[in-house]
């Protein structure tokens, strides 16, 4: 635990996983928010005048009170979490990892070789390309990114598996919930009374059939070789307002019965040093036993919003077994994910 607490900027702080991140950091035990930026739409204003709060309540008074700074103008902290999207973040990124630890939610950089692609609880050790990053590119910060929101729930669990088992192909189907698409999102004639079977134009499902490789590859000679999985993903939107789905078909090098691997979901728990981090939830999979769990609504706020929930475990026609995995998308699957990663930077000592 730090001495004192370690101030923090948050970039594209009046978004839909700016704002979790704000809300998460409320009475965080190591760091308290020191910088608010935006667009031009809204700096030089008082951040409580012009954000759109689609959280419940409000935000907390003292940042209401804080005036939004331009995004590219690099603060005096320590740490930034960045959601900002995808095309602001390839050049304010790197402006800040030049001085600060960066942990970003964008999709810009999670595939980039230097850059760690993170899940705590399962690679921690890829931290170890920084080095490599630092020395390459002359940075006193560093850029660390969070997955997909989709594919963070699905790696979490097939991480125990492929441990156990080793997971061959895997065939994912989603379900995702409209905060995915930040605010206003997806027009409510497109998403009310239906489904659409297209995100981001095809690149949604990209990420779900690449990310996974990167998380669960191993990291040698200052790169990441990436595990031999074959991903086929199609995805949704649907009229849900919090929580990402996956319908997903596992095939295994060492196929296992059902009960074999619900044991090892049940058993999967962080590495020591991931444990005791104050966002970590206790267990990083909840199976649900039930026939018809888990679902968005019941079910995403498991573990405060940073556990994946795993059901129906069933032998499959086509490969060795199917299962239900449900995530919270702006928790786990954003501004979350991203603060634990900044606890683990926090705690490995890359940040102080
Ligand atoms: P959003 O609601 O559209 O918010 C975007 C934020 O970035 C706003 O604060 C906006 O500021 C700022 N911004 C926009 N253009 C900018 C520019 N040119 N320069 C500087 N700042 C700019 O988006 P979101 O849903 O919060 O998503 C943020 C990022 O997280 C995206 O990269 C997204 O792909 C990723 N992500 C989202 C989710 C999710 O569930 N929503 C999950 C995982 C990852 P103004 O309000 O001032 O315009």
């Amino acid at each position: 635990m730090p001495s004192k607490k370690i101030p923090i900027a948050i970039l594209g702080a009046t978004g839909a996983v700016g704002q979790r991140m704000i809300q998460l950091l409320a009475d965080h035990p190591w760091f308290e928010i020191a910088a608010l930026t935006g667009s031009d739409r809204t700096v030089g204003r008082p951040y409580g005048e012009l954000v759109r709060w689609v959280l419940d309540d409000a935000p907390p008074p003292e940042i209401a009170r804080m005036i939004v700074q331009p995004s590219e103008q690099v603060a005096d902290v320590a740490l930034a979490l960045s959601a900002l999207p995808t095309d602001a973040a390839v050049a304010i990124e790197p402006l800040w990892a030049e001085r600060v630890a960066v942990c970003s939610n964008a999709s810009t950089y999670r595939m980039t070789p230097d850059v760690p692609l993170i899940i705590p609880e399962v690679n921690p050790g890829h931290l170890a390309l920084l080095d490599h990053q630092r020395a390459e590119r002359g940075w006193k910060g560093c850029l660390i990114t969070n997955p997909n929101c989709s594919t963070i729930g699905i790696v979490m669990a097939l991480k125990p598996l492929h441990d156990a088992f080793g997971v061959a192909t895997v065939h994912a189907a989603t379900l995702q919930a409209i905060s995915g698409a930040g605010y206003p999102g997806v027009a409510s004639l497109d998403i009310l009374d239906n489904i659409v079977p297209n995100i981001a134009n095809g690149g949604e499902e990209a990420k779900i059939e690449t990310e996974p490789l990167k998380l669960l590859g191993e990291v040698s000679e200052s790169r990441v070789r990436e595990a031999q999985i074959g991903i086929s993903a199609q995805v949704t939107r649907v009229p849900v307002i919090d929580g990402h789905t996956a319908l997903l078909s596992i095939g295994f090098a060492r196929k296992p019965t059902p009960e074999e691997a619900i044991a090892a979901l049940a058993d999967f728990a962080a590495p020591p040093e991931v444990r005791g981090l104050p966002s970590a939830p206790a267990r990083p999979v909840i199976v649900r036993a039930e026939a018809d769990r888990p679902q968005p609504r019941r079910d995403r706020d498991a573990g405060k919003g940073m556990s994946a929930s795993v059901g129906r475990v069933r032998p499959c026609n086509l490969l060795d077994l199917r299962m239900v995995v449900l995530s919270h998308n702006t928790i786990r699957g954003a501004a979350g994910g991203a603060l634990l990663n900044a606890e683990l930077l926090a705690s490995s000592g890359i940040v102080s």
